[in-house]
């Protein structure tokens, strides 16, 4: 199908066509669509000041997914019955990298978030300098409540097909929802055994076999990190501020670990089943049961208040127009979850709750509507491109590692991921001033993150 549209040039009325080219070839993408539309609305003034973009096409170029491979995963429970789910992987843009992004098993799981993530990723992956281009795959399989047993047979099942594609110098995997470190191993031991190599095919791997130090904490730490660049912007920094956190995963178990070794306190996490609020604040040592509670015997959040009766749990109401967990008043929040967590209910009640500073965790948590409220009303808002860009950053430096057979330690991987947050802050803060944006920091990561994309494309040609 040709989607051009009429004529390249610039304006309002450009950038409108594009999304209405593409809302009409992809009308059940509804979370791709919101992606290209977070990213379309800061490149006016690009393609303005170089008309080059628009004569070779790359906006277009750039919508359109390189690849996309969907497959077939069987595999049988326990039980004997047999499941049948679906696997998918996206390669975006490897304009100035293989393909890197990670591997989300929820069963939300769909083209559309796929596309979403793999799209979001180009631009993350090009902020953080290194030499990685967009990808990210999954399936629809829930692991919650399987059996190791059944997460390896999945896992061999699901990559007995992706092997074909992935590669260490072609697109490299890691985790995300659904998928940490027992998860990569599966993977990771059915590609070895397939293809008769050792190779850095996934990141996130053990540090005994080939992973980087301080990888788990990377996304959790970056998001910190980042919010401390855009405190002292103002003369502030983290400590004794209240932080909400949500989710309970790796992302918000380590900015949780980075919070409390700054200073400050995070106060509540939650899972899909509800929420908690901890007034006292979340010490280390709250801190470590829940990261046994979730990652050794992947309980419920729930489970907090019984050990800690300082804190309330209440139920999540999905039908509610609202998350009670951002009413809390705080200072700042770390969504941590999941994409559209913050509505524009959500976004008033933080305003009124009195957070001057939101730094995203996870990918998209913001809804376009909240984010603007936010950015009105003052607050600092750390997009998830450019906030948690720390992960996908030490998984570049675990490839790095990987190729040269050799292992740094932990001071020197977290010098690296300081400096590369501080870097990624400076960046976004530079391109959103030099195009007119002032210090609005979402227009800052998406310039940033396009430019040096699309130079590559077009070094590259037609391809
Ligand atoms: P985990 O699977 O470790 O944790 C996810 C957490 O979010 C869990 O507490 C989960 O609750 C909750 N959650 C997931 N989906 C939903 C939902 N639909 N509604 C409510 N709660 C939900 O994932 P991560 O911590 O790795 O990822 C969290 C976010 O960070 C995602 O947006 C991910 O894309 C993003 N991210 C992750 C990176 C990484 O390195 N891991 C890198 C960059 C971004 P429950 O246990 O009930 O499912």
């Amino acid at each position: 199908m040709d989607t051009s549209v009429a004529t390249p040039g610039t304006g309002s009325m450009f950038m409108q066509d594009h999304l209405d080219a593409l809302t009409r070839r992809d009308p059940n993408q509804p979370e791709f669509l919101q992606a290209v539309q977070e990213v379309i609305v800061s490149l006016e003034p690009v393609l303005e000041r170089h008309p080059h973009y628009g004569q070779q096409r790359v906006l277009e170029r750039l919508l359109e997914p390189e690849r996309v491979i969907q497959f077939r995963v069987p595999w049988q429970a326990d039980d004997g019955t047999v499941h049948v789910n679906r696997g998918f992987r996206v390669g975006f843009n490897s304009a100035i990298g293989p393909y890197k992004g990670g591997l989300r098993f929820h069963p939300s799981v769909n083209l559309s978030i796929l596309k979403f993530l793999a799209f979001e990723q180009i631009f993350k992956n090009s902020l953080t300098g290194q030499p990685i281009g967009g990808g990210k795959g999954g399936s629809d399989f829930d692991p919650r409540g399987r059996s190791n047993s059944e997460v390896m047979r999945f896992c061999q099942s699901f990559m007995t097909e992706l092997f074909r594609h992935v590669g260490h110098n072609t697109d490299v995997p890691a985790g995300d929802i659904g998928v940490g470190g027992r998860e990569i191993g599966f993977l990771f031991g059915q590609y070895k055994r397939i293809t008769n190599t050792f190779t850095g095919v996934l990141t996130g791997r053990a540090p005994g076999w080939g992973g980087s130090l301080l990888r788990p904490e990377a996304t959790g730490y970056g998001a910190v990190y980042f919010a401390a660049e855009m405190a002292e912007t103002q003369g502030e920094s983290l400590e004794g501020k209240r932080c909400l956190v949500s989710g309970s995963g790796n992302v918000a178990q380590y900015a949780c670990r980075k919070l409390i070794e700054l200073g400050a306190t995070p106060i509540t996490l939650s899972d899909s089943s509800g929420w908690i609020h901890d007034p006292e604040g979340i010490t280390e040592e709250k801190l470590q049961f829940v990261m046994e509670l979730k990652n050794e015997r992947r309980g419920r959040i729930a489970e907090y208040v019984e050990r800690f009766t300082s804190a309330t749990w209440a139920p999540v109401d999905s039908a509610a127009d609202h998350h009670p967990l951002w009413c809390v008043p705080a200072d700042a929040a770390f969504p941590s979850a999941t994409q559209n967590e913050i509505n524009d209910s959500d976004a008033a009640n933080l305003i009124e709750g009195g957070v001057g500073l939101v730094s995203e965790g996870a990918n998209m948590p913001t809804t376009p509507e909240a984010q603007d409220r936010l950015v009105d009303a003052g607050v600092l808002l750390g997009p998830g491109k450019a906030a948690n860009a720390g992960g996908v950053a030490v998984s570049a430096l675990e490839m790095a590692q990987a190729s040269q057979r050799l292992r740094w330690t932990t001071e020197e991987v977290d010098r690296h991921l300081k400096r590369i947050m501080h870097d990624i802050h400076a960046v976004c803060l530079d391109a959103a001033g030099s195009y007119g944006f002032g210090s609005d920091y979402r227009h800052g990561a998406n310039i940033a993150g396009f430019r040096k994309v699309a130079d590559a494309m077009i070094d590259q040609g037609l391809v």
